[in-house]
């Protein structure tokens, strides 16, 4: 059975270095300007939810998103798996900090707490804050912004096409995975006193950057919630922009969006219960150079984000990997 998530491996090193393409107030010689009109279809039922609840026939159902009056998925969200992605196949730090602190557990294990250790959270991967005030920039800074520096890249909403509106799914209560099963570390026994409260986990490394794929247990007493979906075969549409773009940026934007090295993206709600599958399925693309010529899209951007310093190579096998088949 699937846990309902799989790990990314992190890089051994974050690669910050200085960035004179991360500006917005010029053009910059060797970027170039594009706008991807994009297509994904929908291989698993999508819910992006609108944050409210209606009352259908005696049931409660969750509310799925509508972008102009169709079923859609906002910039944002959007933006943010594609920032996900493009983290885990370069050498960036994690801006999703997880909290210092215990948290309480349920395990079968008989440990009922655990923590990140110090030592962990002070790490290279996760000093994303330190990094803006010295000028140096991880891949993933630089091209989608951190703190003042704005992204270079940009999302429209994306909305389905045709006439096809709301499906009603059931998916059980969300699953989180404990926190001592997110990475290496050590049990301590709890003394003699501190029996009741069981045994405390410390966790000194970390598995990777967590994705959520396959369908994750359910628990016997788990509730159903009632959710709105848009249909599986659906073609959700949007265009994404990019700013001074270096060519190898842009093959790795498009390692991020599945093409070319293929796989599927998860999004929105129950991304590891069987919901959330897309895939590109059509690309076209406007790319202008700093005079403002026409540039054809090369796939050998692809093989130049592959070999540049900025690829984690391990990293983006991984995730190609978990995001094949039925994922
Ligand atoms: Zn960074």
């Amino acid at each position: 059975m699937s846990a309902g998530y799989e790990f990314v491996p992190l890089p051994a090193r974050v690669r910050r270095v200085r960035r004179p393409e991360a500006v917005h107030d010029r053009r910059v010689p060797g970027t170039l300007s594009a706008v991807l009109s994009l297509t994904f279809v929908t291989e698993q039922q999508v819910h992006v939810g609108a944050g409210s609840k209606e009352l259908v026939d005696d049931d409660v159902v969750r509310q799925g998103l509508l972008i102009h009056g169709r079923p859609g998925v906002p910039g944002a969200s959007m933006k943010g798996v594609l920032r996900a992605r493009y983290e885990a196949i370069t050498r960036s730090c994690v801006t999703l900090k997880p909290s210092r602190g215990q948290v309480r557990v349920r395990s079968s294990s008989g440990i009922q707490s655990a923590r990140l250790d110090d030592r962990l959270l002070d790490g290279d991967v996760f000093r994303a804050k330190e990094e803006a005030a010295d000028g140096d920039l991880c891949p993933a800074c630089a091209l989608f912004g951190r703190m003042s520096l704005r992204s270079r890249v940009t999302l429209t909403d994306f909305a389905i096409k045709g006439d096809a509106l709301f499906e009603v799914a059931e998916i059980p209560e969300q699953f989180s995975p404990n926190l001592h099963h997110v990475g290496r570390g050590s049990r301590r026994p709890s003394s003699e006193r501190e029996h009741d409260r069981g045994a405390h986990f410390e966790v000194h490394e970390l598995h990777g950057r967590k994705f959520a794929v396959g369908r994750g247990p359910v628990a016997d007493k788990a509730r159903w919630q009632k959710i709105e979906v848009f249909p599986k075969g659906s073609a959700l549409q949007g265009t994404m922009r990019v700013h001074n773009a270096l060519p190898r940026e842009l093959g790795g934007l498009l390692v991020a969006l599945g093409w070319k090295r293929e796989s599927a993206l998860k999004i929105g709600g129950g991304k590891g219960q069987g919901f959330g599958r897309i895939r590109l399925q059509h690309l076209v693309a406007h790319l202008r150079d700093p005079a403002g010529r026409a540039v054809e899209l090369e796939d050998a951007w692809i093989t130049m984000f592959e070999r540049s310093e900025d690829c984690h190579a391990e990293g983006m096998a991984r995730l190609v990997e978990i995001h094949q088949g039925d994922c």
